[in-house]
């Protein structure tokens, strides 16, 4: 791509890096940018640098949040002994949307993935496993993704708890296109959190 300005150059560069952008869809959203009124590109990078340096991970569920405790934690109607492990915010926000579950969330950060160098120590798996080793959890749901890495992890877990002595449940297998949760429709998941089988009984399906 011949830029005639370096500064446009720049921009469309930066912008590309972002995942699903290629450096045609950059450059008009540049352009678009170009021609709004000057407010708009600094509302942009205005909330984007606040995100970015204001953000936090709640201390209890490692959520986005922009407080220490993050607001389903600080909730004092959730039910605090079941605990939903999701891989990030965006299976947080799915069933928070089903409105079908009251208990709390651990976000662990990821999947265990080998091929991508994603090891258990680069996850918030140690600080679950401290949650019931502390007592503080009766159930335990896995609510990730049904693929390889979210098989894995889930078993990962499961063997680390499994002393316990605690309830493990997952959510129904086979939920919506993709199987991703963010993909899931509102009811389908809704009725998978409800309807939740125990987890051994997902391991010999
Ligand atoms: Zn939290």
């Amino acid at each position: 791509m011949d830029f005639s300005s370096k500064l446009l150059e720049n921009a469309v560069n930066e912008v590309s890096r972002l995942p699903g952008i290629g450096k045609r869809t950059a450059l008009r959203l540049v352009l678009h940018l170009l021609k709004q009124p000057t407010e708009h590109t600094k509302y942009l990078t205005e909330a984007l640098s606040v995100l970015r340096n204001e953000v936090k991970s709640c201390k209890k569920c490692h959520n986005i949040s922009d407080t220490i405790l993050c607001e389903i934690c600080a909730n004092p109607n959730r039910h605090t002994e079941v605990v939903c492990v999701v891989e990030d915010i965006r299976d947080v926000m799915a069933i928070e949307n089903t409105a079908q579950f009251k208990g709390l969330y651990h976000v662990l950060g990821g999947k265990i993935s080998p091929i991508e160098g994603i090891g258990p120590q680069n996850l918030q798996i140690e600080s679950l496993v401290e949650k019931v080793r502390n007592g503080e959890v009766k159930e335990l749901i896995f609510a990730l993704s049904s693929t390889m890495e979210g098989d894995t992890t889930n078993f990962y877990i499961y063997k680390q708890i499994e002393k316990y002595n605690i309830t493990t449940s997952t959510i129904a297998r086979g939920i919506s296109v993709g199987d991703e949760l963010e993909y899931a429709d509102e009811v389908t998941l809704g009725r998978s959190i409800v309807n939740r089988i125990p987890f051994e009984n997902s391991l010999k399906a």
